[in-house]
């Protein structure tokens, strides 16, 4: 049978160096290949062109689109005109956003001070931060976000604060990207989080007001699973609520 392989990794191939090099000694790039790569690309690809025909825009160089996929791992991604410009996931999935069990952005003299205090070794630390972490290591409780917004209607602090932590994280890519862009006309929310969490949604775009991203709750709350634009009518920049299908996109390659 022939054999296809789709790198989930080919979309974030058209970042400059400028996004995907570390400041680390350059000479780590040239023997190791050590620079960001960025993953779910193609989830970013596939809503991202939904967005754009959403917009009636495919085809726009100058379409500036930010893809959150937030599901048991999360990246954000910044496209314009259909192609990766920066993803919050590095040289591994580790990188970026607070996920399920994976800890996202951490300052990384944390390892080198843990390793000595706890006595852990290279094994263990991968553990910590790629299953003890997240939303499970935050809350103690789960890694779950339908569990832990169903804990924090039921006035767990540690589940609110998971939560809390997690959309903070979101917001701060958010406008960082907007930044990345230079503007942004859609702001677009796919993977069992993004798709189905509407508080999620709405807590994680709370501030960006100043930057033209606002949602309409009379849109947002109640939409699971289904393609909505929440925005207010009116608004420049667009908030699409889009299901990912990177079954079709694999299929098509
Ligand atoms: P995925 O990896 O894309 O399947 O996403 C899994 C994540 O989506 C888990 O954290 C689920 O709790 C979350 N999720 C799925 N449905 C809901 C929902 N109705 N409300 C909140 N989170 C949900």
């Amino acid at each position: 049978a022939p054999h296809v392989a789709v790198f989930d990794t080919s979309f974030h191939q058209t970042m400059n160096p400028v996004a995907f090099l570390y400041a680390l000694p350059y000479v780590l790039y040239e023997r190791h290949a050590i620079r960001r790569y960025g993953f779910h690309g193609t989830s970013h690809r596939f809503v991202s062109r939904r967005s754009a025909e959403m917009l009636g825009r495919v085809g726009d160089p100058a379409l500036r689109v930010i893809t959150c996929h937030l599901g048991n791992g999360c990246s954000i991604t910044a496209v314009r005109g259909g192609r990766s410009v920066d993803t919050s996931m590095g040289f591994t999935p580790l990188e970026g956003l607070v996920m399920g069990r994976r800890s996202g952005d951490i300052d990384p003299a944390i390892l080198l001070y843990i390793m000595g205090k706890e006595e852990l070794g290279a094994a263990e630390l991968n553990a910590l931060l790629n299953k003890h972490s997240g939303l499970i290591g935050v809350s103690g409780l789960s890694n779950d976000m339908r569990k832990l917004l169903e804990a924090e209607a039921a006035g767990n602090e540690r589940a609110k604060l998971a939560v809390d932590v997690f959309c903070y994280r979101l917001r701060k890519y958010v406008a960082a990207y907007v930044g990345v862009l230079g503007g942004l006309d859609a702001l677009v929310f796919t993977g069992g989080i993004g798709e189905n969490a509407p508080a999620v949604r709405a807590r994680s775009v709370e501030g960006l007001g100043a930057m033209g991203i606002t949602i309409d709750p009379s849109l947002n709350d109640g939409v699971r699973g289904r393609e909505v634009d929440v925005a207010p009518a009116g608004a420049a920049c667009r908030v699409q609520v889009i299901p990912t299908n990177e079954e079709l996109l694999i299929a098509r390659d």
